[in-house]
């Protein structure tokens, strides 16, 4: 075998065939454009999401891990606005072919798009300095349900799913051995995409969004989206480390997990509660919203032990 492949091999071997497929795609890889045929009565929600060498992943991590971690975080944005996953579109930079890697990149796709039940229906491959994966995937939500962040009320309780922290807490152990997927890296490389709770929040919260840079961070787009303030009590936020461990403030301002962080009247408590029968849910009460005053304005702020906290970080920002 050679050691570059063509693009139109490399498209052939790599992304024409193996994933899963969608009673509602009428054209998938190989032609000009994609065709997907809207059920009645759903809304289609769509979000794109860049991923570039040494900025979102170490560029010597294995491929397979690469591709599956850039799918899942992109989507993770479905599993936000509570649709219902519907196929996703790849455009690849690489600066070079190497069959070997991309075979190892696609099988990674693959298994991972089986996962999430992710139809591949087309991309773009194109050569450039260095290894950039733009993913935009798309879903169906009930006609005008969509889960937004503009729409929480002030008297919501403010809710996450699952545990926060554990992708933060690996990230040094990741970047210092990009190759074991195991322990915690498991929760960097392997995030868990809350498509059923998504979509069971649907009709439930009054907002949602899902966490990728950083929990208070996050929980600010909310504050400002809706003009609200947000209060959260930090001691009651779900984290693999306890509020005296030395790291406890990074499960709190670190991103990477995509679990849910969502509004919801508090009427609806035991609604939610209930959805922890679910399988790999475990949904937790962190704090709550109110009218946002003259003084502070719409924004955020922690208590720890029922007094003002102050953390060292909130979140991560490109710029
Ligand atoms: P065009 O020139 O019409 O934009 P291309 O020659 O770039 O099309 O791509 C040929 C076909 O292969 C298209 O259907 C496109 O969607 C698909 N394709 C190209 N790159 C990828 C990729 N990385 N993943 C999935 N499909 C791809
Ligand atoms: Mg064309």
């Amino acid at each position: 075998m050679s050691q570059t492949q063509g693009e139109f091999d490399l498209i052939r071997r790599c992304f024409a065939s193996g994933f899963p497929l969608g009673s509602d795609v009428l054209l998938g890889v190989g032609d000009d454009c994609s065709a997907v045929r809207p059920p009645a009565g759903y809304d289609l929600v769509q979000s794109i999401d860049t991923q570039v060498a040494d900025v979102h992943f170490p560029h010597n991590a294995p491929a397979h891990l690469i591709a599956g971690r850039a799918l899942r975080c992109a989507a993770s944005d479905l599993a936000a606005m509570g649709a219902a996953p519907q196929g996703f579109h790849l455009a690849l930079t690489l600066p070079d072919s190497n069959p070997a890697w991309l075979d190892q990149f696609a099988h990674g796709l693959r298994t991972t798009a089986h996962d999430l039940g992710l139809p591949l229906l087309g991309g773009d491959t194109t050569r450039g300095p260095l290894l950039i994966i733009t993913i935009s995937v798309q879903g169906w939500v009930p006609q005008g349900k969509m889960l937004t962040r503009h729409t929480a009320k002030a008297g919501d309780e403010l809710w996450v799913s699952n545990t926060i922290g554990s992708a933060a807490l690996a990230l040094p152990d990741v970047l210092k051995n990009p190759a074991s997927e195991l322990g915690l890296a498991k929760a960097y490389y392997h995030p868990t995409i809350q498509f059923t709770l998504g979509q069971r929040l649907v009709g439930i919260a009054s907002a949602c969004m899902d966490i990728s840079d950083g929990l208070l961070q996050d929980a600010g787009h909310i504050a400002r989206a809706s003009q609200l303030a947000i209060e959260i009590n930090a001691d009651q936020v779900p984290t693999p480390v306890s509020s005296d461990h030395p790291h406890w403030q990074t499960c709190l301002s670190g991103g990477d997990d995509y679990q849910l962080l969502f509004s919801a009247a508090p009427e609806r408590h035991n609604d939610i509660l209930a959805l922890n029968s679910l399988a790999g849910v475990n949904c937790t009460c962190i704090g709550r919203l109110t009218a946002a005053d003259a003084q502070q304005g719409a924004g955020v702020s922690v208590l720890k032990d029922g007094q003002p906290f102050s953390p060292q970080a909130t979140g991560y920002q490109h710029f």
